[in-house]
């Protein structure tokens, strides 16, 4: 049924993208490019043969599977947890309330928080978990990511920097920002990333990824959430839907990228467990040389967070309040 809906949304997709612009259209954007999307798929808890009939990214999905759960860095996990007690303590750490070099930039940030997860880890956790609150099925806690297919970049490495980027984007704009990791070597598994920003509220929750496709002709930037049907948090869909259109427009158009359209699924583990906002973006593929090569660029990895930056100022400007701290400017 899900598999049905998915063909149908790819078929309206590809009929209607080109017509529709502009990301406060709750239903500007279909599913449009499902077999770009199962590309995709592995980001994070890797392999499910049947999320989108396409089976591409398994192999993918098996090379990732190096690590141990070794780690025993148990207190990192905790790190979330300190957040629950209202005042995001690791939030504040680094914000100086910077007022003076923010000229242009807006301040749409003003009492909101975003939460950002920065994708994977340095040693994957292969315990399981379920896919989402009362899912009969599980999938492994937490994986390592791709490669750069030129680079040999870690995605959890890059994925991390990019956060940091995003994070002084969003800090000039005086959005307060939390991350589930500042590190690469933690052990938090999807849905626990998941959970940090449920005990947060924040205004939304940006997850980053770069994943390998079994194309290496592959290439772009996509962004992903559930769809209205998610058994889970398909409450949440318009907001994620309209987050995510945000985020796509503003980072193509800052960095070129081809535009991967929005991938609505319900297999990820860390979008299914959120109950806020949320946009998972793929903002290029390790797979393929081009994407991989840029990444590698700090010009470009800054176009990229400005991008994400901007689409949430636009979500945010779009939005008519009923986010976290009820503040209207
Ligand atoms: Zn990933």
């Amino acid at each position: 049924m899900k598999k049905k809906n998915m063909l149908i949304g790819a078929m309206i997709g590809l009929l209607s993208a080109g017509m529709l612009s502009g990301c406060t259209m709750d239903t500007s954007r279909r599913a449009g490019q499902g077999y770009l999307g199962a590309a995709a798929a592995e980001e994070e808890e890797a392999e499910d043969p049947e999320k989108t009939g396409k089976e591409e990214t398994e192999e993918i999905a098996e090379d990732d599977k190096t690590g141990l759960p070794e780690n025993g860095d148990e207190e990192e996990n905790d790190s979330g947890d300190t957040d629950q007690d209202g005042d995001d303590s690791d939030g504040d750490s680094d914000e100086d309330s910077d007022d003076g070099d923010s000229d242009s930039v807006p301040q749409t940030g003003i009492g909101r928080h975003i939460v950002i997860d920065p994708g994977h880890q340095e040693k994957a956790n292969e315990g399981e978990e379920f896919i989402g609150p009362g899912a009969a099925k599980k999938k492994q806690k937490a994986t390592v990511g791709s490669k750069g297919v030129v680079t040999e970049t870690d995605e959890y490495e890059l994925n991390l920097e990019i956060a940091f980027l995003l994070q002084e984007e969003l800090e000039e704009r005086g959005f307060e920002v939390i991350l589930t990791r500042d590190t690469n070597d933690v052990d938090i598994s999807n849905a626990e990333r998941a959970q940090i920003a449920n005990d947060i509220d924040p205004t939304a929750f940006i997850r980053i990824h770069a994943d390998a496709s079994s194309d290496p002709e592959t290439s772009g930037i996509m962004t992903i959430c559930q769809s209205e049907e998610n058994p889970y948090n398909g409450y949440m869909f318009n907001e994620s839907n309209r987050l995510s259109t945000c985020i796509l427009d503003s980072t193509v158009e800052e960095t070129g990228a081809k535009n991967l359209d929005v991938w609505w699924t319900d297999t990820m583990t860390g979008i299914n467990w959120s109950t806020v906002p949320t946009c998972q973006i793929q903002v290029g593929y390790l797979s393929n040389a081009e994407d991989d090569t840029n990444l590698q660029d700090e010009s470009y990895r800054r176009k990229i967070a400005s991008g994400i930056a901007k689409g949430i100022d636009d979500y945010v400007t779009g939005n008519s309040g009923d986010t976290d701290d009820s503040d209207d400017a």
